[in-house]
């Protein structure tokens, strides 16, 4: 089974055709790079994937579970999907570790001892161990946005989902983030798919590039077909 597939996907927003014909399939393990000028519907598509944006033709099929299917919770696909924003949208008023440990405490039921330790790996892993007892607002923006990459990873998700997870930071800090979302690009148990302008990133780790153009997808490449054509 695939971990993502969209047949003949149609979304609108009211009257404008935001999405046009999708066809795509994403295996699990994949890293997959989406380009595209701004307004081409890139984030749009990633948000339809864990039920943030409904589709209104097609089928959307996510880890198993039909997400043009009104009985479809969107729950179930989050669980084992995440996501990472541009504005890294942590929890203001916890700390850091409480930020990774919340979720797994409630969706997953997962014992308080072995979520703690969970956590701590996965903060030593961003490099910001240091930063648990923190709160997101005495941290740079590439510290949060690294926290929120571990607070996606605390759930084990079968795919995350990235929405241009580096537009938002100094050129700094871009590097750091970077190079913890290459380590999960080499980490085949996890799939991603990554809004990005850093071609660099598609380059080094990506599977497949896909280009989207006006609400449709006019490029659909190995990484070797889309850089061997430059
Ligand atoms: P991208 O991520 O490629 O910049 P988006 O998916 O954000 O593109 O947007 C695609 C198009 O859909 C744009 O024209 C945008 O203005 C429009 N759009 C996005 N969200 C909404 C919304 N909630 N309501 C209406 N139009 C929207
Ligand atoms: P980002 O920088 O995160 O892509 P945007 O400015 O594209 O943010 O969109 C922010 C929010 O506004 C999103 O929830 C998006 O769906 C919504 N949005 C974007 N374009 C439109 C639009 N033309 N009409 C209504 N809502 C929109």
């Amino acid at each position: 089974m695939s971990m993502v597939e969209f047949h003949d996907v149609q979304k609108y927003y009211g009257d404008f055709h935001a999405l046009k014909d999708i066809n795509l399939t994403v295996e699990a393990g994949e890293t997959v790079v989406l380009i595209g000028p701004s307004g081409s519907g890139k984030s749009t598509l990633i948000r339809t994937i864990n039920g943030l944006e409904p589709i209104q033709e097609g089928r959307l099929i996510v880890d198993g579970f039909d997400l043009a299917d009104k009985k479809t919770d969107a729950n179930k696909i989050r669980k084992n999907v995440g996501m990472v924003f541009q504005h890294f949208n942590l929890y203001a008023n916890k700390t850091v570790i409480e930020n990774i440990m919340l979720a797994p405490r409630i969706v997953l039921k997962r014992d308080e001892k072995e979520n703690k330790e969970l956590a701590l790996s996965l903060l030593k892993k961003v490099g910001l161990e240091s930063k648990a007892n923190n709160y997101p607002r005495q941290l740079s923006g590439g510290q949060q946005q690294r926290i929120a990459i571990a607070r996606s990873l605390a759930m084990s998700p079968k795919l995350i989902l990235f929405d241009e997870p580096t537009s938002a930071l100094d050129p700094e800090m871009i590097d750091d983030v970077l190079n913890v979302m290459k380590d999960i690009a080499r980490d085949s148990s996890m799939g991603m798919i990554v809004v990005t302008h850093e071609m660099g990133f598609a380059r080094e780790v990506g599977d497949r590039v896909i280009f989207m153009a006006d609400g449709e997808i006019l490029e659909d490449d190995t990484k070797e077909q889309f850089f061997d054509g430059e």
